[in-house]
């Protein structure tokens, strides 16, 4: 241990840093709750930020009570009913006035608690006021009974409600809360962002955002509360996205200092293979493959994004790309997000490269024993130059001989930190592969500007000519044998259709049992059309088989799960039908409509929906109906689901944010970029702090 040198101050412990196991009177069961909140540290607590405030600052007349608001009120019992009428419930009739009653409802409740309430006592009720049948009511309220004639303390500020866990009570998480913010430093000390920088921006005070929302005063607008709009955290949003920016931003430094591989190849390859292309590429095409061949190139590892709606062509630039890296001497890793998309590229590159003497290597996940230790064997001698597969090229034992590109066929679904696995496959010393990512739902700008700032973007802007727009109508499930009588018109005419089953929040087994059921139903109405299934619970080669049948035209129906979302290339197939389609957001409802609309023939979809439909899946389908452009339909998902769901970093969490919605504050970047340049540039170990303060032990993002 180093010996303090007496004659400098020793900095003053950040008491920010600290665990949350120092804080008083909290012990292991309580540090164990709060880790899998994932607060470890004082800090963490500071930014653990209310959901919503409920307002216990007031005790309001039951006459002046309307439908839909929270409030508390003081209230005498009048009457007490239990009820097992379709359920058991329980009913108390409390009242602050002549004819100024409210009805308590229960559901769920224990003998004991129903056999408390009697005629008389008087109670204090927190809850949302509903309009019902006969007057109104509360449906399980907070309530406490008062002691005699015992007055009710009022809070002083609006009471927060925080995100928790099971066995951690809203007293307990503000108690270690505010716990936490007694050790808030003074602005001096807390304030990583310089003063100047503060002032240009309009920046203000960190502390007192903090104390904010965390204990709001009583007059404090709720509604803008209530939207995250308020100053003080738009305060704090701010100073995650400027974390979130930073943090990209350092790691995209961290590549960038890395050298890769010059990947300049002769061209020869390229040429053979677009000569027996059957089509031109596009000029949205041409020039995204030249930004492409531009950053390989270089010895400096390319990070590029190209982003291109559904069926814009993305394979064949990566293709061409793989070809240049090849020529080069040096292997590609192709990855795609599902075994059947990675299938369909492993046939699509197998049928455009074997003619031109390019083997192209097999690696899925499912694939064991001597074929896969053979082919893992032919990557790591550098032997096989293009390698197609899942994930399973990430996993430990794949070693690449020469890995000089990797091309990531994203459709949202791995993060930034796969991102990073793959690459560092390819370290040998400090050369890193480049990369290529291809996402197939256009990206917002204001997405593309945070949440990939570490990537260069390209757009395919450009569809393929011939492809016609799809039709697509809203269909009430009322109306589903009408639906069934239309495919059975147009198969009848030789077209082709998908009908597509969705259960989104079940399990895989009941998605497959639920397209077993369909496949049954049309099997049975559809007489004389031959259709097939495909879910998610076949083996690969089931499933291949049936897509196989299907592409031959074998099948006039496929009966499919969202398996079929990405990736799946059936130029015939002309008609789709999703069912359930009220539950899909629009991403991955344009995912499955791009599906069809791929071949010269006019193509139609049909959302069928089950009545009634909420506001957002209204407008959701009727987006649909409008328009078939990526770009607006990204757009408008963005503002209708948020960020986190667009994105589908919901599981990887690479964009958790606690505070910040893009959506909603993406008015707030152009200040984040600007404020997260300098600060790279001038203030790096306070921009090194910022990350540390929101990263933390959490690692909510990425380290590089
Ligand atoms: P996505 O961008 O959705 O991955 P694909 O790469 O699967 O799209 O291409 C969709 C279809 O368009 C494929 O059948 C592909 O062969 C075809 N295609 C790609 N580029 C062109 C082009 N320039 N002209 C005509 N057809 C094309
Ligand atoms: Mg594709």
């Amino acid at each position: 241990m180093a010996v303090p040198d007496s004659r400098i101050p020793a900095a003053p412990p950040d008491p920010g840093a600290r665990s949350v196991a120092s804080l008083p009177g909290v012990g292991p069961a309580l540090v164990e709750a709060l880790a899998r909140l994932g607060l470890e540290r004082v800090q963490d607590l500071w930014f653990h930020l209310p959901l919503r405030y409920e307002d216990r600052t007031r005790v309001s007349a039951i006459a002046d009570l309307r439908p839909g608001e929270r409030a508390q009120v003081v209230a005498t019992v009048e009457a007490v009913e239990r009820g097992f009428r379709y359920r058991p419930q329980l009913k108390v009739a409390v009242g602050d006035g002549p004819n100024q009653t409210l009805l308590l409802r229960f559901f769920h409740f224990r003998r004991s608690q129903a056999e408390q309430f009697q005629p008389g006592m008087r109670l204090l009720c927190y809850g949302e006021v509903r309009q019902a049948a006969q007057g109104l009511e509360m449906v399980h309220p907070q309530y406490r009974r008062l002691e005699g004639e015992e007055p009710v303390a009022l809070e002083d500020r609006l009471t927060p409600v925080y995100p928790t866990t099971e066995g951690l009570g809203q007293k307990r998480i503000a108690g270690v809360v505010a716990k936490a913010l007694a050790l808030l430093p003074p602005e001096a000390e807390l304030e990583l962002i310089a003063p100047a920088l503060c002032a240009r921006h309009g920046l203000s005070s960190l502390r007192e955002a903090l104390l904010y929302v965390h204990r709001p005063p009583p007059d404090a607008r709720q509604a803008e509360l209530a939207l995250g709009r308020h100053p003080a955290q738009q305060r704090l949003a701010f100073e995650e996205l400027l974390t979130q920016h930073l943090s990209l931003k350092r790691l995209r430094a961290a590549v960038r200092r890395r050298r890769a591989p010059s990947l300049e190849g002769d061209g020869g390859l390229r040429r053979r293979w677009l000569e027996g292309l059957p089509f031109r590429l596009t000029g949205a095409q041409q020039r995204v493959a030249r930004e492409v061949l531009t950053d390989m190139a270089a010895a400096k590892p390319m990070l590029r994004l190209v982003q291109g709606d559904v069926g814009s062509g993305k394979t064949a630039v990566a293709c061409h790309a793989a070809l240049a890296a090849v020529e080069a001497g040096y292997q590609v890793a192709l990855m795609a997000p599902t075994e059947l998309l990675a299938e369909q590229h492993l046939r699509n590159f197998r049928h455009w490269l074997q003619p031109l003497g390019v083997e192209v290597e097999w690696l899925a996940g499912k694939q064991q024993g001597k074929a896969r230790r053979a082919a893992m064997q032919r990557v790591a001698e550098g032997g096989a130059p293009i390698a197609v597969g899942t994930h399973a090229l990430m996993q430990e034992g794949v070693a690449f001989g020469r890995l000089g590109l990797v091309i990531v066929d994203e459709q949202h679904r791995f993060g930034v930190q796969q991102r990073l696995t793959l690459r560092d496959k390819g370290r040998d010393g400090e050369r890193v592969p480049h990369q290529l990512v291809l996402t197939a739902t256009p990206i917002p700008r204001t997405l593309a500007m945070s949440a990939y700032a570490d990537l260069d973007v390209s757009a395919i802007d450009e569809l393929p000519p011939g492809r016609t727009p799809v039709q697509t109508i809203a269909v009430s499930n009322a109306r589903r044998a009408e639906v069934i009588e239309r495919i059975h018109a147009a198969c009848a005419e030789g077209r082709q259709a998908y009908w597509v089953c969705t259960l989104i929040e079940e399990s895989e087994q009941l998605r497959a049992q639920a397209a077993e059921a369909a496949f049954a139903e049309l099997t049975h109405a559809l007489v004389g059309c031959r259709v097939g299934l495909v879910h998610g619970r076949m083996k690969p080669k089931e499933k291949q088989a049936v897509m196989d049948a299907f592409k031959a035209g074998e099948l006039a129906v496929l009966v499919a799960t969202t398996v079929i979302e990405v990736g799946v290339d059936v130029p015939n197939a002309s008609l789709m039908v999703i069912e359930n389609s009220e539950r899909l957001g629009l991403a991955q409802l344009h995912q499955l409509r791009g599906r069809v609309g791929r071949g010269a023939v006019a193509s139609s979809c049909v959302l069928l929906y089950q009545p009634p439909l909420g506001q957002l899946a209204r407008e959701r389908l009727q987006v649909m109906r409008e328009t078939n452009d990526g770009f607006r339909i990204a757009e408008k998902d963005l503002e209708l689901r948020g960020p986190g769901e667009v994105l589908g970093t919901r599981q990887t969490g690479q964009l958790a944010f606690r505070i910040a919605d893009l959506a909603r504050d993406a008015a707030l970047l152009p200040a984040v970029q600007a404020v997260g340049e300098v600060m790279l540039a001038r203030h790096p170990r306070e921009a090194e702090r910022l990350i540390e303060r929101w990263v933390g032990g959490a690692a909510r993002y990425v380290h590089a």
